[in-house]
């Protein structure tokens, strides 16, 4: 099982992050959250946390790893996800190691579409990023009062050489181990980052060299992302410039400019997210487009409002076409009915 590990060319690197992760285990008191997203960043840090925990020896707290399937995944992107999640669990049992996964979603009234299509939020911008505590933040934050987890530490694949905006706020929030970061907003949190001082290349190492557990394919990853820069983040800390720049994010996301992972898919072959792409394309240009719009705000101040009703039924009507024509899931009949709902109640005003 380690042959891989003995033929790193940085192994010495490998030791290191591992005793750390070993060393901040054992201190620490804390529940564990691994934040997962299947990208190469989260799937490292699973990948090392499952070496460490199989030489631990004594008592073993649990690591709950958790994914968040926002409902507008890369339809490619969550099925792996949720099949490498699978496939841990049952390498955890036979290795008998303290590890549960869970997948977590938004309520229905947050999802997505529901915002956009039923409530008219015009689809997300940099400056308008409205989806991110939604989709991905808070229902992190509901499972840990679920679990009623008073205090947790959250273990993030955080980088600092993702980008300047990323070190910023690690600057921002940083406490006197450089590896461990206060979670802005929440005191009860505090996040731990084994792999913040490595480089793109470090990651893939990890990835591509270590084989347990074998249900994280990084090979699958790296096909699917050949060229991913950074993910969208599942703490409110991280916040800034990587959702704008996630390759691993929703397949909707008009803040990522052009649908980059979306045309990379199609361009190796995954021709039926051709209709996802037109219809993202699509939610770009309507987005900006002032007739879309209501002249005033919900509660009647001066600003462009939320996006007509006329606009959110062409939207819907548009997407169960793309959906027709994709074969892929892309709606759940709970949100048609919650979008329903919401053209009702905007139907009276
Ligand atoms: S990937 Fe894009 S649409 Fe999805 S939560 Fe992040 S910024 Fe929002």
């Amino acid at each position: 099982m380690l042959q891989c590990l003995r033929r790193l060319p940085n192994s010495l690197q490998l030791g290191v992050t591992m005793a750390r992760i070993m060393g901040a285990y054992k201190r620490d008191r804390e529940p564990w959250i691994v934040g997962y997203s299947g990208g190469k960043d989260s799937t490292a840090v699973v990948k090392l946390l499952f070496q460490t925990l199989l030489r631990v020896r004594g008592d073993r707290k649990p690591v709950t790893i958790i994914y968040c399937d926002t409902g507008v995944e890369i339809p490619l992107a969550s099925s792996l996800a949720r099949r490498a999640l699978r496939g841990l669990e049952r390498e955890a049992k036979v290795f008998d190691l303290p590890i549960r996964t869970r997948i977590l979603s938004p309520p229905v009234y947050e999802r997505f579409f529901v915002k956009v299509i039923g409530r008219g939020y015009p689809p997300p911008t940099d400056k308008f990023r409205w989806c991110t505590d939604r989709l991905r933040i808070d229902p992190v934050s509901r499972f840990l009062e679920a679990e009623q987890m008073e205090s947790a530490t959250v273990v993030l694949g955080v980088r600092e050489s993702e980008s300047a905006t990323r070190q910023l706020t690690l600057i921002q929030n940083r406490t006197d181990d450089r590896f461990w970061n206060k979670q802005r907003g929440a005191l009860n949190r505090r996040l731990f980052m084994p792999i913040l001082d490595y480089s793109i290349q470090d990651v893939w190492q990890v990835n591509l060299l270590i084989d347990r557990p074998r249900s994280l394919r990084a090979k699958e990853v790296a096909n699917l992302y050949a060229d991913a820069a950074a993910e969208c983040p599942t703490v409110r800390d991280i916040k800034g410039a990587p959702c704008g720049k996630a390759r691993f994010g929703c397949w909707t996301c008009t803040v990522a400019k052009h649908g980059v992972t979306l045309r990379n898919l199609i361009s190796h072959g995954e021709h039926r997210l051709e209709p996802l792409l037109r219809y993202r394309l699509w939610l770009e240009k309507e987005r900006n487009d002032p007739r879309n719009r209501w002249p005033t705000r919900r509660n009647g101040a001066p600003g462009f409002g939320p996006m007509t009703l006329e606009w959110r039924r062409v939207a819907l009507h548009k997407l169960l076409k793309s959906q027709e024509q994709s074969g892929l899931n892309l709606i759940s009949a709970e949100e048609v009915s919650e979008i329903h709902k919401e053209w009702k109640a905007d139907d009276k005003k």
